[in-house]
């Protein structure tokens, strides 16, 4: 793993700058569902004891010009035989992302990147299906993967690695520091919003007509603990999750994007699913 951060310097994330933003649209994939049979654990304040929670798992496919993106990667195909029962989490997963694809006339190989908001299983859990694809990833969640002080319970189980990390060499990896201008053409913003996990990211993605959104990550998890700034009892860091929320409030106030909390039913109904799309 010293071997994998050794290399990380040299594979800092640099996009030639395009002259002119190509079209971009987004669409909305089903990456699986989940029932919390204890919604406390979504609040390291106290709150909501003896009540339940259901909520999605979302993926979004971006088309950058002639760059397909995905954002996040959804469960592992293993919740494909669930719902699966682990501690208070009930978990299924209906449709693969790769199936779904072949309703976009796609296949795996045409996938460019895979961007992960963090590395968590509900997250990654298909990340190796797309064999051309560079994995965007910050450096900071990268790091804190390799490191068992800081490592979550609930990262990846080494699947990350076998594609895309594995034997001691970045494979297709572009790793970015923060908040950065994907394309330099201002259409895909990635903003660092540490807190979750040490390198959790969000994503701002403009689209001409239907105008800026923020693709939130787990920042929040639905939308009641976004109101009332509630950080889950497992994630790394109560101030920067407070911070980072506050942070992506100031984006969006500035931009007046429309905010996507990836986990929260409302948020996704709004938006086109595949075969439609935004643009
Ligand atoms: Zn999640």
């Amino acid at each position: 793993m010293k071997r994998i951060l050794s290399t990380l310097a040299a594979a800092t994330f640099s996009f030639a700058a395009h002259a002119a933003p190509p079209d971009v649209k987004m669409t909305r994939l089903d990456c699986g569902h989940m029932t919390l049979q204890d919604k406390a654990v979504m609040s390291d304040a106290g709150l909501y004891k003896g009540e339940s929670l259901d909520i999605v798992m979302s993926c979004y496919l971006i088309k950058h010009g002639d760059d397909w993106l995905l954002w996040d990667a959804g469960l592992p195909k293993k919740y494909l035989a669930g719902p699966i029962v682990e501690g208070t989490f009930r978990t299924g997963l209906d449709r693969t992302i790769v199936d779904q694809l072949k309703v976009l006339g796609l296949r795996p190989e045409d996938i460019t990147y895979v961007a992960i908001s963090h590395a968590h299983f509900d997250h990654a859990g298909q990340v190796n299906d797309f064999p051309n694809a560079t994995l965007i990833i910050q450096r900071a969640e990268l790091e804190a993967m390799a490191d068992t002080a800081k490592a979550s319970q609930h990262y990846i189980d080494g699947a990350l690695f076998s594609t895309h990390v594995a034997g001691g060499s970045l494979k297709r990896v572009k790793v970015v520091d923060g908040d950065v201008d994907l394309f330099g053409d201002g259409t895909l913003k990635t903003i660092w919003t540490p807190g979750h996990t040490p390198g959790s990211m969000a994503l701002l993605v403009d689209l001409k007509h239907a105008g800026p959104y923020v693709l939130s990550g787990d920042q929040w998890h639905f939308s009641e603990n976004h109101a009332r700034r509630q950080v889950p009892t497992w994630n790394y860091d109560h101030a920067g999750t407070i911070a980072s929320g506050k942070k992506l409030d100031d984006v969006i106030a500035k931009t007046r994007a429309t905010l996507v909390i990836e986990h929260e039913p409302a948020d996704n109904r709004r938006l086109p699913a595949a075969p439609r799309f935004l643009d």
